[in-house]
């Protein structure tokens, strides 16, 4: 076995890729770069490669050392044929991201997606290490997760299974950008607690939040954390809502897949220990006495790096 592996998350706003060492997970080194999707498809394959290039340099190990590469993107992948199938965050469709990059680098490239990938790190060097059945959901701009039966990501018929985003929580309930209404996505993530407090804001409510708001810039998970801890009732009503949907998504899951363990992360339960806590109480409380007796609740533990180590063990998985 070759020692290191390059891993890559593709991102709508940014490009992580790490030089991981198989045997431990370490992250040797790091290059990170912003996706610009108004610049093309053909700018985010030439900003991956750069980001390889630079680890190579970084480090002085040589790409006859490196067993392949992995990439994670936020979309829906054809995992077969290495093919980035749609990313509209990325405004990318049908690129055929593993061979570009193969031919450039000469080493094996396998493509999974972003939820895949940090799934398999947590499983291998993070919360869920030593577990083989667990589901990991992770909540930022949207909320995503994979279900872990016997060590397998359970994939479906379709490669799709596990999009607890779009479980609808509310049949008459808000857009989704899948088209569908009530789904998760639009009550629980960062983006649906945003507009939000937007709405409330432009309604003339006021709320601390205002002191960290630039205009044109999104909120963050970090003005969110700020704004509960300094007692907001504007963010806090709207945080409360979010843990209020996702708990009873998760609760559903709970009774649904009986699993052992719940990773729980992204960039919202990250920084607003808050709603991970209340999520974790109401989830508890609203599943079925006998799963929830077993159930155990995890942070996810690598933080950004979850990704990029799984990507680079995405080499043995089975398609
Ligand atoms: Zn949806």
């Amino acid at each position: 076995m070759k020692r290191y592996a390059v891993g890559i998350d593709l991102g709508g706003t940014k490009i992580l890729s790490a030089l991981v060492e198989r045997q431990t997970g370490e992250v040797i080194a790091s290059v990170k770069k912003k996706t610009k999707k108004e610049k093309g498809p053909l700018n985010i394959i030439q900003k991956m490669q750069a980001a390889v290039e630079e680890l190579f340099e970084e480090t002085s190990v040589k790409k006859e050392q490196i067993s392949s590469i992995g990439i994670g993107a936020a979309g829906q992948i054809d995992r077969e044929n290495g093919i980035l199938i749609g990313a509209p965050n990325l405004d990318c469709y049908d690129l055929n991201i593993r061979d570009l990059i193969m031919s450039h680098f000469e080493i094996p490239v396998y493509l999974g997606n972003d939820v895949e990938i940090a799934t398999i790190g947590e499983m291998k060097f993070g919360a869920a290490r030593g577990c083989d059945d667990f589901v990991c959901v992770f909540v930022g701009t949207g909320v995503g997760s994979a279900i872990v039966k016997n060590g397998e990501i359970i994939r479906g018929a379709t490669g799709t299974a596990g999009e607890i985003g779009h479980i609808i929580v509310d049949l008459n309930g808000r857009p989704c950008a899948c088209g569908a209404h009530g789904c998760l996505e639009a009550y629980a993530s960062r983006s649906a607690i945003e507009k939000r407090i937007e709405g409330a804001l432009k309604k003339g409510r006021h709320s601390v939040i205002l002191d960290y708001l630039e205009p044109g810039k999104a909120i963050t998970s970090g003005m969110i954390r700020k704004s509960i801890e300094r007692g907001d009732e504007l963010v806090t009503a709207c945080v409360d809502e979010a843990s209020d949907y996702l708990s009873g998504g998760i609760a559903s899951i709970i009774n649904f897949v009986n699993p052992k363990l719940i990773v729980l992360g992204g960039g919202l339960i990250e920084a607003v220990d808050y709603f991970y806590q209340n999520t974790v109480k109401k989830a508890k409380a609203k599943s079925l006495p006998v799963p929830a007796s077993k159930i155990e609740f995890k942070k996810a533990a690598l933080g950004d790096f979850s990704g990029v180590v799984g990507a680079a063990f995405l080499e043995d998985r089975k398609l």
